[in-house]
């Protein structure tokens, strides 16, 4: 989901010869209440079906409009099973425009990849050698969607004779990206929707969810002829924060949210905690004594540790635990309770980066 940056409620709050990024508070707010507006379509009302579990993340443009990443889990019973279910939830032609004017003007305008390749070879997107467009447009026609081992579905995209002139150049169902109706409809922008059914695909989308800021290194030196490599500074991290970013953290909008609530335990082997490859009996650190005075000081971390005020809100995703969850979670904690050693195998799905339980 990206942010529009033509939408009304920002084009009419604008001072006459103003544009959207002269106010990044304007565009921070109105994306905000979009998103919250689109959650609530999502989640609460089901416009598009069940979701059992969701994950998503905020990010922002070098130019600075915000967008949203969304990996929805669906419930067991809502799972797409057949090619149908897919046609029902993922679009990828143009509409009729007879038939369907509003919807054909949203897809030209929102939804029309390019034009790249041999129409456009100079696009952002054409990389590599020799010069092929990243995203691989334009598709293949389809005349019916296929659902691909291990990989992205093929959709249905067929040489209807519906074309467009986008940008200049006359383009087909083969340079639509894929979108959801209602939520197009419903939400005016740019939203690329996708089913992802393999494990493979699931991974590639957990993973590009959780792949953080883009972030690069910057030297600037004055005379450019004596510089010398300083390989720390090499490391440097340099952020840039875009002004809608600044407003948006500014105003402590949510950046990334999770249903249900999962944490991460962290598990050790006895004495195998990661210390430079040294066990803690090497370290020679100083025994705890239950006695010590730890007003002292000699003892500061381990009073710091033990000062830590627990949260509710940290305690509160115990209760969201599943009953096989709760198990592995409880006899863990009885070995820790009652002083027991024990070594815990924890298994994750093919292809999970993290463990969570
Ligand atoms: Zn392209």
């Amino acid at each position: 989901m990206t942010c529009n940056s033509k939408w009304p409620e920002i084009l009419r709050e604008l001072l006459p010869s103003r544009t959207a990024p002269d106010r990044p508070d304007l565009v921070a707010r109105v994306f905000c209440a979009k998103l919250e507006d689109m959650k609530d379509h999502i989640f609460k009302k089901h416009i598009l079906c069940k979701f059992g579990a969701y994950v998503y993340v905020i990010e922002f443009q070098k130019r600075g409009l915000p967008h949203a990443h969304f990996l929805l889990i669906m419930t067991p019973e809502h799972k797409m099973t057949n090619l149908d279910h897919y046609d029902k939830n993922v679009c990828a032609e143009i509409p009729d425009p007879n038939r369907y004017p509003q919807m054909h003007e949203l897809v030209v305008q929102h939804m029309m990849h390019g034009p790249c390749g041999h129409l456009r070879p100079s696009s952002p997107c054409m990389q590599s050698k020799p010069k092929k467009c990243r995203f691989r447009y334009p598709k293949q026609f389809n005349d019916k969607t296929m659902q691909a081992e291990d990989s992205y579905s093929l959709y249905q995209q067929r040489n209807s004779g519906i074309n467009m002139n986008v940008r200049g150049n006359i383009l087909d169902n083969r340079w639509v990206v894929l979108y959801n109706s209602k939520l197009l409809m419903m939400f005016n922008y740019h939203i690329n929707v996708e089913a992802c059914s393999s494990i493979t695909s699931v991974k590639y989308v957990f993973k590009y969810v959780y792949k953080g800021h883009d972030k690069q290194v910057v030297q600037i030196d004055s005379e450019e002829e004596r510089v010398v490599i300083n390989e720390i500074r090499r490391f440097q991290d340099a952020c840039y924060v875009s002004p809608p970013e600044a407003i948006w953290r500014i105003f402590s909008f949510i950046l990334s949210q999770m249903h249900p609530y999962m944490m991460v335990l962290q598990l050790h082997l006895p004495n195998k905690q990661m210390s430079m490859g040294k066990s803690l009996n090497d370290l020679d650190l100083p025994m705890v004594d239950a006695n010590a005075n730890f007003q002292s000081g000699e003892f500061c971390e381990v009073q710091e540790e033990c000062s830590i005020v627990v949260e509710d809100e940290h305690l509160r995703p115990l209760d969201s635990l599943n009953s096989n969850q709760k198990y592995a979670y409880d006899e863990i904690m009885r070995h820790i309770d009652e002083d027991c050693p024990g070594v815990f195998f924890i298994d994750g799905p093919r292809g999970t980066v993290n463990i969570f339980l």
